[in-house]
């Protein structure tokens, strides 16, 4: 080891306590945790984790790091699918961890906000809202292990984005260590200011290269009085855009949750969770989870949502539909869309797609697509589902039956990427939803990103951090 490494080592142990720095001398098997992705695409190997349990000491790593010139890779529950958490294999990357900053700081139920550490688990945030008697929306599958500041990193979707938005719009203000080691407080919980360059929108989605972010001031809603969720079976996924369009009409604001799922991802529920008994799912080719929220009462509620069933049903726009019963029922059901993503990596390796385009394109852009699929290779998978309510699927691609995943991966991952983000384009979508750039995609993004953008963004990078320490190699290659 250098003798720089030596002296970053030393300072780093300075800033947060000897046993706070994970090195491969001494903690090799609790670094591999930290260092291998979520998908298992990538393993890296750090120069040291490090974890602080302080702004203060986030600070003082970043003062330490930019006196080294050592690169940095913030990372919260290293759930992210796009190898933005992990660090490279050089062995000279610091991991900055920030599960040791996890304390809810303060709830302000008159003011509907709460202000917490970045390394708060997601579900605990959900957890302290509930017990105020409010209600943190944002969910999504990993929500027991991601964390705060990996959400709004990574402005995160998940499952109710078509009633409360994504993380960014959930989020009111923010406190960042930048490259420097400074600290910006932007801790506000005003639902309006307009004083100038929105900082809060530039951190968030910047995926760890602009700042590291320490805290959040979160936005918090009233508990809806009932929440419903039901089940249905569609012949098809113009037919799913079709009920989608009536819930809105029917529901307006009341409608939380709209996800799609296709057979094939259903199938693969079955095969490696059969305990959790997917309902429809040999008899349609897609599936749609439906969830509603009244402030009223749940029999008004249970009487509208039935009212829309019922309607599709005689329009034919569903073939079948069952309400959950109670709240175990519900949570079954949303069991069984979230471990789609589970039951897929157990399948085997996937190439993955979180793609957006506008509802109104979104069946016709999977009937080309998947022709065009087929004719480049018969008897690929698809494993398709997502949040049809915000144009979000995850078009995803596996090998057909009896293939080699690693292989395909390997001989057909580019390929396949194009045909696929070709169509996006063509159907006015994005390459990326949910999910971001990371390093998996930085190296595609310039060929779909208009160019002045681009531009934009690599002046603002460089403005921000111009030795270049956090992230390298993510967003921007
Ligand atoms: P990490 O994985 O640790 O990091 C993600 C990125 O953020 C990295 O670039 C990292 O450097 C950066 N980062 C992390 N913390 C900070 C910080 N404090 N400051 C600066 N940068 C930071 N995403 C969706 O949007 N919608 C979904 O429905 C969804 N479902 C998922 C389901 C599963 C089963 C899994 C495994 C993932 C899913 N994701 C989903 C991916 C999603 O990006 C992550 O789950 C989550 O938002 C990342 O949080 P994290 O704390 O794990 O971040």
């Amino acid at each position: 080891m250098s003798q720089d490494n030596r002296d970053l080592l030393t300072a780093l142990r300075a800033c947060v306590g000897d046993t706070h720095v994970l090195t491969r001398d001494r903690h090799a098997n609790d670094m591999a945790a930290f260092e291998q992705d979520w998908r298992k695409r990538a393993k890296g190997e750090a120069l040291a984790v490090v974890c602080p349990a302080s702004v203060d000491e986030v600070a003082a790593v970043l003062r330490a790091c930019q006196t080294h010139r050592a690169s940095v890779v913030p990372q919260g529950g290293n759930t992210g699918l796009v190898v933005g958490s992990v660090p490279d294999t050089s062995g000279q990357q610091v991991v900055l961890s920030l599960k040791r900053l996890n304390k809810i700081r303060a709830i302000d139920a008159a003011n509907l906000t709460c202000t917490v550490d970045a390394g708060c688990i997601l579900q605990n945030v959900q957890e302290a809202a509930a017990e105020a008697g409010l209600l943190f929306p944002l969910s999504l599958a990993a929500e027991g292990s991601c964390t705060i500041g990996g959400n709004l990193s990574t402005n995160a979707g998940g499952t109710q984005v078509l009633r409360y938005g994504n993380a960014r719009d959930l989020c009111l203000g923010l406190e960042v260590v930048t490259a420097q080691g400074e600290i910006w407080n932007g801790l506000s919980g005003l639902r309006k200011d307009n004083t100038g360059y929105d900082l809060r929108d530039l951190f968030i989605g910047s995926e760890g290269t602009l700042g590291v972010i320490t805290g959040a001031t979160l936005k918090l809603y009233p508990q809806p009085v009932a929440r419903l969720t039901a089940w249905a079976a569609v012949p098809g996924l113009e037919k799913a855009s079709e009920l989608l369009g009536m819930a809105h009409q029917n529901l307006s604001a009341s409608l939380t949750g709209f996800e799609v799922m296709n057979q094939f991802s259903l199938s693969l529920v079955d095969k490696h969770f059969p305990q959790l008994h997917v309902p429809f799912w040999q008899q349609t080719p897609w599936c749609v989870l439906l969830e509603i929220s009244d402030a009223e009462s749940e029999t008004h509620a249970r009487e509208r949502f039935e009212h829309l069933l019922e309607s599709a049903l005689a329009a034919e726009v569903l073939t079948d539909a069952v309400v959950a019963q109670n709240i175990a029922h519900a949570r079954q059901f949303w069991h069984i869309r979230e471990s789609i993503p589970l039951a897929q990596a157990e399948e085997g390796l996937n190439i993955k797609h979180d793609i957006s385009v506008p509802v109104s394109a979104i069946a016709d852009f999977c009937a080309a697509t998947d022709r065009a699929l087929q004719t480049y290779m018969a008897g690929i998978r698809l494993v398709n589902f997502g949040h049809l309510g915000d144009g979000n699927l995850h078009y995803n691609v596996q090998a057909p039956e009896g293939g080699d995943a690693a292989d395909f991966l390997i001989s057909h991952e580019k390929r396949i990427n194009e045909l696929v983000f070709n169509a996006v384009v063509q159907f006015g979508g994005s390459i990326s939803a949910e999910h971001g750039i990371g390093s998996l995609k930085a190296s595609t993004l310039p060929r779909y990103k208009d160019k002045v953008a681009l531009d934009l963004m690599r002046a603002i990078k460089q403005s921000l951090d111009p030795q270049g320490i956090l992230n390298p190699g993510r967003v921007l290659a």
